[in-house]
């Protein structure tokens, strides 16, 4: 990068936004991460660098196409970031070092929150919490979709596909309308958002009068065109500036389940009756799937502490045969699949029933719930509820990171997420492969499998230390070379093998890479946005490693 150039930019951007709200460095301005600093990038040690140049935040639609215009003019690559919470595939951090982030988390309204078609209209700044305790402020029956780690943009998390514990916890799916800046500054709006009318719209709640539906989010298409998740998600081609989410109504009755199978070879059977019972509409939220030791690690029991915990350092996994004497010593599955029953007050015990039912096909399996049976016409709050150990009501927490530093402080994790059938054979498959890698490898394999009713994500989670970066990064490579041998890859990934999972997507001469570096080559001829993310470049630039 220039640096002449790069802060000439910057000067230019400071006269529309303010100097304070420019980073000339990586250093800080950004919010806060796992650690406590401010810095932009990876909060994680990696190989690879990714350091940005700096940061820019602006607070409004106009701020953000100002910008883009002036990135154009100086030919600055922007990265875009909602809330830049991105943990274990990237954090805030570009792909290519020196990228200057486009930090959105000022923005940070929620525009409506639409109780009975049961969506809301959020800016990038949004995060989880916010929504959800706005719903709790306003005393709204709806139960929005939370991930793990409840401090992130919903906007983002949703750009990036990922997903929480609702039966609406699919957020590629469950987003509706879109505002988006595109490349050269022009704001398009998508479905039916598109017609200027909607805007005008408003309905009476309460004291206020609320601005209702310009993005019109009850319908994903426009006349002929569904231009959102499938096209414009990808953020190499626009900057989103609002998306409509929705949720689901609070419901009448709720239980909790949890499904535990000795065995561990049970994943096949246990993978293949879930996503069963999903496919018949019986379990609507998408269960997921602990192993042994993630369930040790995650346990408040102070005897499984004790045993785990002399384990837990770099170089070093808990050994299988420690796993299996606590397993048998707690009554424990090797596998424990999580997920939830939403209902109205007459179906729960059916719906309860018909579960067991299923589950009886494993030999040994055991299901335990909590149960609210509810009161008919009355919703379940969620104060009623409490914090959940996974968030399948909707409450969002933090609890999870402690996990982080398990092993070691500062501890990191990185995630791989490949993509199977749902009959559990390949997952099995798979894992077998995975986990011996792992265990050569030293390190723990900590589940986080993901079942839907036609695919399962089947998550490795690798806690590590700065330490062991190097290694680390190698055993990611292993498991996502196996996998691809055997047909499978990732939906998303850690910025450092962006370019390796894009490589698999190779039919007809990597067909599909061609058509979106056309339409990249289209929309952002100087290939200012999101260089390098998921494997597309501007023209020719071809990975990481070649030069622009
Ligand atoms: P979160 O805070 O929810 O984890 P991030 O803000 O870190 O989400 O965003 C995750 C990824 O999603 C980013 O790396 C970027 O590729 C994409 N992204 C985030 N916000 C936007 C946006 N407003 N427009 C386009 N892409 C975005």
């Amino acid at each position: 990068m220039d640096s002449q150039r790069l802060q000439e930019f910057f000067d230019s951007v400071a006269l529309i936004i303010g100097e304070p709200n420019v980073s000339r460095h990586s250093s800080s301005g950004g919010l806060e991460g796992p650690s406590g600093s401010t810095a932009y990038g990876d909060p994680f040690a990696s190989p690879m660098s990714h350091e940005p140049s700096g940061a820019v935040r602006p607070k409004s639609v106009d701020e953000v196409r100002e910008i883009v215009r002036l990135a154009n003019q100086y030919v600055i690559p922007l990265w875009t970031v909602s809330r830049g919470k991105n943990l274990g595939y990237g954090g805030s951090a570009p792909v290519v070092k020196g990228t200057v982030v486009l930090d959105l988390h000022r923005m940070n309204t929620i525009v409506e929150i639409n109780e009975e078609y049961g969506y809301a209209i959020v800016e990038p700044g949004v995060s989880f919490f916010d929504l959800y305790e706005e719903i709790q402020r306003r005393g709204l029956k709806l139960w929005p979709s939370v991930p793990a780690i409840g401090w992130g943009s919903v906007l983002g998390n949703t750009t990036e596909r990922g997903f929480g514990y609702t039966p609406l916890g699919d957020h590629a799916q469950a987003q509706c309308g879109m505002e988006v800046v595109l490349p050269n500054g022009e704001l398009l709006r998508t479905g039916m958002g598109a017609m200027e009318g909607s805007q005008l719209f408003a309905l009476y709640k309460g004291p206020i009068w609320v601005q209702f539906s310009y993005l019109k989010s009850i319908y994903h298409s426009s006349l002929g065109s569904r231009i959102d998740s499938d096209i414009i998600l990808v953020p190499l081609l626009g900057i989103v500036t609002k998306i409509g989410i929705q949720m689901i109504p609070a419901p009448e009755a709720y239980a909790t389940v949890e499904v535990d199978v000795p065995q561990e070879s049970d994943l096949v059977a246990l993978v293949s009756i879930l996503s069963d019972l999903m496919r018949r509409s019986v379990i609507l939220n998408s269960p997921s799937i602990a192993n042994i030791f993630r369930i040790a690690l995650t346990s408040r029991v102070a005897s499984v502490q004790g045993k785990v915990q002399g384990y837990m350092k770099p170089h070093s996994y808990v050994p299988y045969d420690v796993l299996e004497e606590i397993r048998v010593e707690q009554k424990w599955g090797f596998w424990r699949a999580y997920f939830s029953l939403y209902s109205q007050v007459e179906l729960l015990p059916g719906l309860l029933q018909t579960t067991r039912r299923a589950f009886n096909a494993i030999p040994g399996a055991t299901m335990k719930w909590r149960e609210f049976p509810g009161t008919p016409g009355e919703s379940i709050t969620t104060a009623t509820i409490k914090e959940e150990e996974i968030p399948h009501s909707g409450i969002p927490t933090l609890a999870p990171l402690a996990i982080l530093n398990s092993r070691q402080k500062p501890g990191s994790h990185i995630d791989y997420s490949p993509l199977f059938p749902p009959s559990g054979r390949e997952l099995y498959e798979w894992y077998l492969k995975a986990k011996q890698r792992t265990v050569d490898a030293k390190f723990d394999f900590f589940a986080d499998f993901h079942v839907f009713p036609r695919h399962v994500i089947g998550i490795e989670l690798i806690i590590y230390t700065d330490e062991e970066a190097e290694s680390v990064d190698q055993l990611m490579r292993h498991v996502i070379h196996d996998a691809a041998e055997m047909g499978y890859t990732a939906y998303r990934t850690h910025l450092d093998y962006m370019d390796e999972v894009a490589s698999h997507f190779n039919f007809n001469g990597g067909a599909l890479k061609q058509f979106t570096t056309k339409l990249k080559e289209f929309l952002d001829p100087r290939g200012i946005l999101s260089p390098g993310k998921s494997g597309i470049w501007p023209s020719g630039r071809s990975s990481v490693n070649s030069k622009p």
